[in-house]
């Protein structure tokens, strides 16, 4: 039979809703229920405090935190060479910046600009897991404000803190994700010097790349041996 939607039969409020439980006289004034809810709250007065006074307060959250992305300063200089693998891997594309090269540097790459805009950022930390410099990683920094959208676009003056104030989440990286790829990777900071000049000096140009591996594999036998 069609329901007529206008005067529902079955409606949990209807009083002879079958099966619903009939209040007794205390029930139906409430007062147990919120002197039970008082009590509990009493209760908790003398529990332990896990609220803290922000923001003269402040809470040093571990090492595993992802806070903003930053960018990690090395020797007065930032480590990211550019080469935009964390711009490809961003989900909501926060990143973005432009490439430049100094041939007399054995760094060879730098940003010219870089910028993360924090509007956009959702604290993925996928950033980080694709640098292959370990030049962006995720800080303690929560404490985010704004005053407007262009404030809001972090650049290199704000994106660089130096590397002994990111200890803790390089130390922490070193351990976990140098260890998931340890076999094939370990992060050493002079992986950062990337002139294919010297590379070339240390490598002999004349043997190709498979070649080269294979004289790479010989020498780590050699050492291991
Ligand atoms: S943490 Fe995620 S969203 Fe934020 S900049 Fe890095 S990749 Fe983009
Ligand atoms: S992945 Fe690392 S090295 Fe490459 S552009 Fe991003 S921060 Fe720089």
């Amino acid at each position: 039979m069609p329901q007529n939607l206008e005067k529902p039969v079955l409606n949990t409020l209807s009083s002879d809703q079958p099966g619903e439980r009939k209040l007794n006289a205390l029930e139906k004034i409430y007062l147990p229920e919120i002197f039970k809810g008082m009590w509990y709250t009493f209760k908790q007065m003398f529990k332990p405090k896990f609220t803290m006074m922000y923001p003269e307060e402040r809470w040093d959250p571990p090492a595993i935190f992802r806070g903003r992305p930053v960018l990690v300063k090395d020797n007065g200089r930032e480590r990211c060479v550019a080469c935009g693998l964390c711009a490809r891997a961003c989900p909501p594309l926060a990143i973005s910046m432009q490439a430049n090269e100094d041939a007399d540097d054995p760094k060879e790459r730098f940003p010219d600009f870089f910028e993360i805009n924090m509007l956009r950022c959702i604290y993925c930390g996928l950033c980080e897991e694709v640098c292959p410099e370990e030049a962006i990683v995720m800080s303690k920094d929560y404490d985010i404000t704004f005053q407007s959208r262009e404030d809001a676009v972090y650049d290199k003056e704000k994106l660089l803190i130096p590397k002994e104030d990111l200890k803790d989440r390089l130390d922490y990286l070193r351990e976990y994700k140098n260890r998931q790829f340890g076999q094939f990777w370990d992060f050493q900071e002079e992986n950062n010097i990337h002139s294919v000049r010297n590379r070339d000096k240390r490598w002999e140009t004349s043997l190709s790349l498979v070649e080269m591996l294979e004289a790479k594999n010989e020498k780590d036998k050699t050492l291991r041996s």
